[in-house]
């Protein structure tokens, strides 16, 4: 397996496997088995086992719903009712990233942004009043029914149809099984002048205290949302786990490996950086990068 984003062949592997709770709720997985793979040149880690688009659909359908909940809960203890219901209500994160995304634009553009896309964007309540003056529009196949002002698109050769002078895209590309062709797709829907933001979650499984690390999530013992003995038996679980069962997230970057995977897909990277966003579980580092289709010379 070649790295994702550079197409390195020398990575360095971790056997591991696919979750318990995902395995259960995708059903048919050819096998549990997996590798963590992590490209020392550009930095991108991932797992060696990319989901089928069905497989997508069966882990991502009716997401945070009841059923999702409790199958999750049989397997990741501390995952309750209350802690989905906190998560599916997140305003403290939506603010923060709100306030990032803001943050970034008034940084890096000064004319008006009039009309917008949210690639993803569910409900469409990420934007803000500066994001789409004139036209707010939300791409989302899931169906659900768009905040007002926000119009969706649910084909995606409607995305065709406009001219976008910002496209944003939050917290998918750590999910994607296949993120060079959702790039690509980005990149057939705007235009020379369109500026591109993506946010994702700065991860590395490979750091030293990582995120992912017991020391770094002791403090959640003090959120009151988690019933502190689920929490403290789930650790004692996953220590008998191999490292890093895949869940969710299949894609980890950092600043360079995300600068390398828009620069090598034909995009010049206007502003890249990392905030702190709270949330109601706590604080997480997120990444940014502000990016433009690299022009012809
Ligand atoms: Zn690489």
């Amino acid at each position: 397996m070649n790295c994702l984003v550079c197409g390195n062949s020398h990575l360095k592997t971790v056997d591991t496997i696919v979750s318990e709770f995902v395995s259960d709720r995708i059903k048919k997985l050819p096998s549990p088995k997996t590798k963590l793979c992590f490209c020392e040149k550009c930095t991108f880690a991932f797992y060696d086992y990319r989901f089928t688009d069905e497989e997508s659909q069966l882990l991502y359908a009716d997401y945070r719903g009841t059923e999702y909940q409790s199958l999750r809960q049989k397997y990741e203890y501390w995952y309750s009712a209350k802690v989905n219901e906190a998560l599916n209500n997140d305003k403290t994160a939506l603010a923060e990233q709100q306030r990032v995304i803001q943050k970034v634009i008034k940084e890096n553009i000064q004319h008006e942004i009039k009309v917008a896309l949210d690639y993803g964007g569910n409900e469409g309540r990420t934007f803000v009043d500066e994001i789409g003056t004139e036209e707010k529009y939300v791409f989302d196949i899931s169906g659900v029914p768009t905040v007002p002002g926000v119009k969706n698109i649910s084909d995606p050769a409607e995305l065709k149809n406009h001219t976008y002078d910002f496209i944003m895209c939050n917290m998918l590309f750590e999910h994607l099984p296949d993120p060079v062709r959702t790039l690509d797709e980005l990149k057939e829907i705007g235009t020379d002048s369109t500026f591109y933001y993506i946010e994702v979650p700065s991860e590395n499984p490979f750091v030293k205290e990582n995120k992912f690390s017991i020391s770094k999530n002791i403090r959640l013992l003090l959120n009151p949302l988690y019933n502190k003995w689920k929490l403290i038996r789930y650790y004692f679980k996953q220590r008998r786990m191999p490292f890093m069962p895949m869940k969710e997230h299949v894609n980890f970057f950092t600043i360079q490996s995300m600068k390398t995977f828009v620069e090598n897909n034909g995009f010049k990277v206007v502003d890249i950086q990392e905030n702190l966003e709270n949330t109601i579980l706590g604080e997480q580092t997120v990444l940014s990068v502000l990016f433009q289709k690299k022009q012809a010379n």
